[in-house]
């Protein structure tokens, strides 16, 4: 009987292998169109490496699961159209979803990177606390799940940004100082309030994800040695080196905000005195641009709206505003330098809320990276985002996105199309 025994466990053990190649191959021409556009299947097949046949199948199998599309072109000569495949977006799509100290906000983004919803309200969430933040968020994604269901995508998952301290692997916000919370289930949290959904609910650290979207979308797109820096209350970075995100041990790299920056300077929420984010985080600008009883220091007014204030007052030549924004941009300079030095990126962004004082503030940092980063001048690029406030949740969604793109088989074949693709055989 032992031998029974070993040539069932041997043919198991062949189609879960077969079933993993065939699963990494629809990976790499999802990847593929991705990365490199409309193509036809020859040119796919020259390129990755497969088989024509193979690739006939495996676009074939992508279809049925309406990640792909193939459309007839044009041929320069006559004779039949010729045909190419390219990334289906609209039947697949992911969401971002984002807690932070003065707003709630969501956005979903189907495979081709068109975003479908968007919607942010005001919360101050450190007043509101977990239990009501996580309610309230459930709320905007059950609704923008509830549209894009409407209009016949299918939902990859929902990944939450959140800043502080995050545990991407259990789902945990260990730490976040500006809320004031601590160890907070936040996946558990948002599937229980979305009753158990049946798509995946992931979280991750906001500047991470704003990197992400930034590496993706942004105004430096494609450049892997990235980093950027943004925030609103509290200030991180997210940083890409060699095209992939950097974690550290913990996942927890990034949190540029407590560096030590000044001795003789204000406690931080974290606990410690002259933590870099007391300076250059939302609260000190606005501490130092305006009085207490200011409007732009309503939290009940959206964050977009409060900052346009500032900005039309600094356009109106408002001396206090002008000097708050000058000595921003050289507190953000002196930071920013210290990591230009230890990572030496390409290129940095300048996201979060320091986006929209951008035109102002590139010149102090220009300045005082010139003074500061060791070696040759002028060898990092300063660029400003133009995904504003719109990164982490772009970042959030396209991490749904990429589980699909590195495994197809998470989007269900259409039943017809079920019928028309080999359970097993030669095509892998
Ligand atoms: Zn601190």
């Amino acid at each position: 009987m032992w031998f029974v025994t070993l040539t069932n466990a041997l043919s198991v053990s062949g189609a879960a292998d077969q079933w993993t190649i065939r699963r990494s191959n629809l990976s790499l021409v999802l990847r593929h169109l991705r990365d490199h556009g409309p193509r036809s299947r020859a040119r796919i097949a020259e390129e990755t490496g497969l088989n024509k046949a193979t690739v006939s199948n495996l676009v074939a199998d992508l279809s049925g699961r309406g990640l792909v599309a193939e459309r007839a072109v044009e041929r320069d000569r006559p004779g039949r159209p010729g045909m190419t495949v390219s990334v289906d977006g609209t039947g697949v799509c992911g969401i971002g979803a984002e807690i932070n100290v003065d707003y709630l906000s969501v956005l979903a983004m189907d495979l081709g990177g068109v975003v479908l919803a968007e919607s942010r309200r005001p919360l101050d969430t450190r007043v509101a606390g977990a239990l009501v933040a996580f309610d309230l968020l459930g709320d905007l994604v059950s609704d923008t799940a509830t549209a894009v269901a409407g209009a016949g995508a299918s939902i990859a998952g929902v990944t939450v940004a959140l800043p502080g301290l995050v545990s991407s692997a259990d789902g945990y916000l260990r730490a976040a100082p500006n809320l004031g919370w601590q160890a907070v289930p936040a996946v558990d949290l948002l599937l229980r309030r979305l009753g158990n959904p049946g798509y995946p609910v992931w979280a991750d650290n906001d500047a991470n994800l704003a990197a992400l979207a930034e590496y993706r979308w942004g105004v430096a797109a494609g450049c892997g040695d990235l980093l950027v820096v943004g925030g609103t209350f509290g200030v991180g970075a997210g940083v890409i080196t060699a095209g992939s995100l950097v974690r550290g041990a913990h996942g927890y790299a990034g949190g540029v905000g407590h560096l030590p920056y000044d001795d003789d300077g204000d406690v931080c929420v974290c606990g410690h005195r002259g933590c870099w984010e007391t300076v250059v985080g939302l609260r000190a600008l606005l501490v130092a641009a305006t009085s207490a009883d200011d409007p732009v220091r309503d939290p009940s007014v959206d964050l977009s709206r409060r900052l346009a204030e500032l900005i039309r007052r600094g356009e109106a030549h408002d001396s206090r505003t002008l000097a708050a924004i000058e000595r921003l941009g050289t507190d953000l300079g002196v930071g920013v330098s210290i990591l230009v030095n230890v990572l030496d990126p390409a290129v940095l962004v300048l996201g979060g809320y320091f986006a929209p004082f951008g035109h102002w503030l590139t010149s102090s940092i220009q300045r005082e990276l010139s003074a500061r980063v060791f070696g040759t001048a002028g060898r990092c690029q300063l660029e400003v985002s133009t995904l504003g406030f719109s990164a982490a949740v772009r970042g959030g969604a396209q991490l749904a996105l990429d589980a699909v793109f590195d495994d197809p088989t998470r989007i269900r074949r259409a039943p017809a199309a079920r019928a028309a693709v080999p359970t097993q055989g030669a095509y892998v």
